[in-house]
């Protein structure tokens, strides 16, 4: 297959904002793939090698890419450099450049997919001495065989700048399409929900069609898209829901980790699918040793504790665990336990569809004693006033709140989706403010007064897990410190770009762009329509979307969260209502 026809696929999608004609332009393309093939253009058309949880290691400097960019086209690194600086993504000089070249290919070889794979790949284990040079010439030797829509996607992809504009939803749409029923399409998502890796469910698919993807099955090493839960804004509502009769358990307030245990290796992924396993050595030590059978995938939450006497410590405690240097010492200083509350692989036996309380009978009866593991606690209520004092215990033991889980015959692990199976009722839904809202930065206005020189507010928004965008919701200037104040351009500039990122439906104009990427906490005084913000634009009034009032940073980076985990603009929605009542 030729690296053109699958760069010329990606400019296409690139330029069109329909989600129904860029499923259409990927499944004419799918179909003519073979299944390996196909496995890696799936890949790289989210500019990666490997599924997400793989730690990615492609991520070239610009600098590099540049300098391979002037070897190839024989413009000085200077020329390469000024124009870098005025376009803000090396993909786009390689293109313009490629298009004026002043040095003539010679000898050029049309690129394939397996060649760039082979390429990138040669590119992403390079390391050690003159590692920097090898990458460099490696880039340079495709970019020598590239027309210039190929090159604006090789260093695009090596710089971690691939945004196409087709997320996972699309994708699935277009496998769906090319090779199944539109019926299939609930059965393709949950391949990918329980393995986490579109090119796996993509080879599967184009292999063995139906019946291999209703065989995947949640496997140790594959991190499982974690279940998420609805909130309501009173006990007697969640009771109502769970018509009489639910499991409560303490929301502990820490880090969620999945934990895939062998007796030889256990891994721990957060959320975003990143490996904590480094971060928490002692609570996988303990996973391992204490599991009775042979394998098990369970999931808990790290908590920071006070050794002396048990108590829950708040979660700025835990996060300490989350540096990158000097974990020995953290692991000594910030001693944490794990309150486990599912399992969803018990010795080989996938039990994600088997209903909460044999699921939770068969996770108390797999460790063995070990003081860092502890049963989440649970009580299974059949009134408010038993939930409310349950509540109030959660309350008085450190906790956030409680999490209602449902006991029925349907109380099965639904990975990836947020629902009422599991809802959650926090203490801030005693206060005034109905939650915190997690949001993404899509923006940034440079301060005045006091905070000049600085960005002194962010352009914040929710994810339209529907349109695959990115809706604004507040300009947030408050609850900024001088320290975080400080630490922006380190935490943001690296996500800067000088075009509002496509994906990004904001009518403020704000003095930077980033890439939605960073997440914060916020708390606010309400919801309310809005003429500026575009979250939910339309829905509840004409030229109106929701925006929030007040909005304060509570201190909290949500780095467990990526940008598509953000408060969705249907929970905003459900939010606003939930205020109206
Ligand atoms: P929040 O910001 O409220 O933690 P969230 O978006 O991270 O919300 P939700 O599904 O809304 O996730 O709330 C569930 C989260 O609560 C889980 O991701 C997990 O980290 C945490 N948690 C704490 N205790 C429990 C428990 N007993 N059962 C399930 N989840 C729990």
């Amino acid at each position: 297959m030729l690296y053109s026809d699958i760069a010329s696929v990606f400019d296409r999608i690139e330029r069109t904002s329909s989600r129904l004609e860029m499923t259409s332009i990927l499944s004419d393309l799918f179909r003519t793939l073979d299944p390996l093939s196909l496995r890696n253009v799936v890949y790289l058309s989210q500019g990666k090698l490997h599924p997400d949880f793989f730690p990615q290691k492609l991520g070239m400097s610009d600098k590099l890419v540049l300098k391979a960019i002037s070897l190839t086209s024989g413009f000085s690194d200077d020329h390469v450099e000024k124009l870098s600086v005025k376009e803000g993504d090396p993909g786009t000089v390689a293109e313009m450049l490629m298009k004026e070249k002043k040095q003539m290919a010679l000898f050029s070889e049309s690129l394939t997919v397996e060649r760039v794979m082979k390429g990138l790949i040669a590119i992403e284990s390079s390391d050690g001495k003159d590692s920097q040079e090898r990458k460099m010439k490696l880039l340079a030797n495709m970019l020598h065989d590239s027309d210039p829509v190929e090159a604006r996607y090789l260093c695009r992809i090596v710089t971690g700048r691939m945004r196409v504009g087709a997320g996972s939803m699309t994708i699935l749409d277009a496998l769906a399409s090319s090779f199944a029923d539109k019926s299939d399409r609930p059965e393709i998502e949950r391949a990918f929900n329980v393995t986490c890796d579109m090119g796996l469910v993509a080879e599967t698919l184009a292999s063995g069609g139906m019946d291999a993807i209703r065989n995947v099955k949640v496997t140790i090493g594959n991190p499982i898209k974690v279940m998420l839960a609805e909130r309501l804004p009173s006990l007697n509502e969640i009771m109502e829901r769970m018509e009489g009769r639910c499991a409560m358990e303490y929301k502990y307030d820490g880090i969620r980790v999945q934990a895939h245990i062998t007796k030889n290796e256990v891994k721990l992924y957060s959320r975003r699918l990143e490996d904590l396993t480094k971060n928490f050595p002692d609570i996988a030590s303990s996973l391992k040793h204490a599991l009775k059978g042979k394998e098990a995938i369970v999931e808990g939450e790290c908590v920071s504790v006070n050794v002396n006497d048990g108590k829950m410590l708040p979660f700025q405690e835990v996060t300490h665990r989350r540096r990158k240097h000097g974990m020995e010492n953290a692991v000594k200083e910030y001693p944490v336990r794990i309150f486990l509350f599912d399992i969803l692989q018990n010795d080989g036996e996938d039990v994600t569809l088997r209903p909460y309380t044999e699921r939770r009978d068969i996770l108390s009866s797999s460790f063995g004693d070990d003081e860092n593991i502890i049963m989440s606690n649970m009580r299974i209520v059949t009134s408010a006033e038993e939930a409310e004092s349950f509540f109030n215990e959660a309350l008085s033991a450190g906790c956030e709140g409680i999490m209602a889980k449902s006991i029925s015959d349907a109380s099965v692990y639904r990975a990836g989706s947020r629902g009422f199976l599991w809802i959650k009722y926090k203490k801030d839904y005693h206060t005034e403010t109905i939650d915190t809202y997690d949001l993404a930065v899509v923006g940034a206005f440079y301060g005045m007064g006091k905070r000049k020189g600085r960005y002194g507010a962010l352009l914040m928004a929710s994810y339209d897990s529907e349109m695959q965008t990115y809706a604004t919701v507040c300009k947030l200037g408050t609850g900024f410190d001088d320290a975080f104040l400080d630490s922006m351009p380190e935490l943001l500039d690296k996500h800067k770009t000088n075009e509002r990122p496509a994906d990004v439906d904001s009518k403020m104009i704000p003095d930077v762009w980033f890439v939605p990427s960073v997440v914060l906490e916020i708390t606010g005084a309400e919801l309310s329509l809005s003429p500026i913000h575009t979250a939910a634009a339309g829905v509840f009034k004409e030229d109106a979307g929701l925006g929030l009032r007040f909005p304060r940073f509570t201190g909290r980076i949500r780095d467990d969260k990526g940008a598509e985990d953000s408060t969705s603009v249907s929970e905003i929605m459900e939010l606003y209502e939930m205020q109206r009542m």
